[in-house]
């Protein structure tokens, strides 16, 4: 059979194909498919982008305890974000959340737009997650190519070419939206079914075509990547970006039980954050006395960081405004980063002589 007609069928069964399995075999009960509102849709799309599914499932329930709604969202504090982000990292997200809140308050009454060319305007939402929201809230006609479903599309159509260019990606684009389904009602399960889909069968590493007992891929006939043997080259893997080793000295001045934190410029690792200062008073850092080394990985930094406690009970510190003295337990409270909440775990076990 000529390529063309055999792409033309399969960009016109793509759907059909993808919606039956949807419905026999995908996800039908997380928590964000239970009474679709913008707001409910949009977080789970955000904490989903650099979250796993099974952390998701637990901190989107608590986050919508603590912000039940938009309104509640956009009246708190950032620092009340923050904080029940804590531990996701990403922590640019919890800050677009926050001033997307505030800006659909303000600008929309407090209702998320249904035209995803409006969607995409506001703080933190990308084009997918536009389309996502569009899609799931408001039954819009919009196509979604997360990392997730451009996999599925290189792999089901063969295509070796550098997805990271923006060239290819704005012909996936334009691949995606031609591929909707006609019915607008079959919109909601066609899209979950490409996340469905990118997310437990046709997945990044050992995809369950590859497996003896998997059940069939519902492409597996027209699939050109495992047609040519090449699933696991497509889509192209393009170079990481290297890796940068940082080294990093906290000093952990404790005084009266609370300890001096500060809050982090707002460009820069962990921006607008608590954590402990990494300049200080240079006669009073002659006493520290070095604690356990933390490491922690960032997406292209791995940091190595040295805690130096400074007990200064007796001592008189002048301190600087982006500066304040904590509680142990407010501390923790506050949106900090994980090695800092690590160590002031290790602070109030030592405090408690646990
Ligand atoms: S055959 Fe394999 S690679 Fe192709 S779409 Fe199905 S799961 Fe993905």
């Amino acid at each position: 059979m000529p390529k063309e007609i055999k792409k033309n069928a399969l960009d016109k069964n793509f759907a059909k194909y993808l919606i039956a399995w949807q419905k026999k075999d995908g996800r039908h009960h997380l928590p964000w498919q239970i009474n679709r509102t913008a707001y409910r849709v949009w977080l789970s799309e955000i904490m989903l982008q650099q979250t796993q599914v099974s952390t998701v499932l637990i901190r989107y329930q608590e986050f919508l305890k603590r912000f039940p709604d938009l309104r509640s969202l956009a009246m708190a504090t950032v620092d009340d974000v923050l904080s029940e982000w804590s531990g996701m990292g990403y922590y640019t997200r919890a800050r677009n959340l926050h001033k997307c809140a505030r800006v659909v308050m303000s600008e929309h009454d407090g209702i998320f737009p249904s035209d995803p060319v409006a969607l995409e305007k506001l703080p933190g939402i990308g084009r997918s997650t536009a389309a996502a929201i569009a899609v799931f809230s408001y039954g819009q006609r919009a196509a979604i190519l997360d990392g997730n479903v451009k996999r599925v599309l290189a792999r089901v159509w063969g295509i070796e070419a550098d997805l990271s260019k923006s060239a290819e990606t704005k012909k996936l684009w334009t691949h995606a939206e031609t591929l909707l389904p006609k019915k607008p009602d079959d919109l909601v399960a066609y899209t979950q079914g490409l996340m469905d889909f990118g997310a437990t069968f046709c997945t990044q590493y050992g995809p369950l075509c590859l497996s003896e007992k998997s059940p069939k891929c519902p492409f597996n006939k027209d699939c050109v990547a495992k047609a040519l043997g090449k699933i696991e080259q497509i889509p192209l893997k393009v170079k990481k970006v290297k890796v940068i080793r940082l080294d990093m000295n906290w000093w952990i001045a404790i005084q009266k039980n609370k300890v001096l934190l500060e809050k982090r410029p707002n460009q820069g690792i962990w921006a607008g954050m608590w954590s402990f200062p990494e300049k200080f008073n240079d006669v009073l850092t002659k006493k520290g006395q070095p604690m356990q080394k933390v490491s922690h990985v960032l997406t292209h930094r791995r940091l190595t960081i040295q805690p130096m406690m400074l007990d200064l009970n007796k001592q008189k510190v002048v301190i600087e405004p982006n500066q304040q003295w904590f509680v142990f337990e407010d501390a923790l409270a506050l949106g900090v980063p994980k090695p800092v909440r690590t160590i002031l775990l290790n602070l109030i076990q030592v405090r408690d002589g646990v």
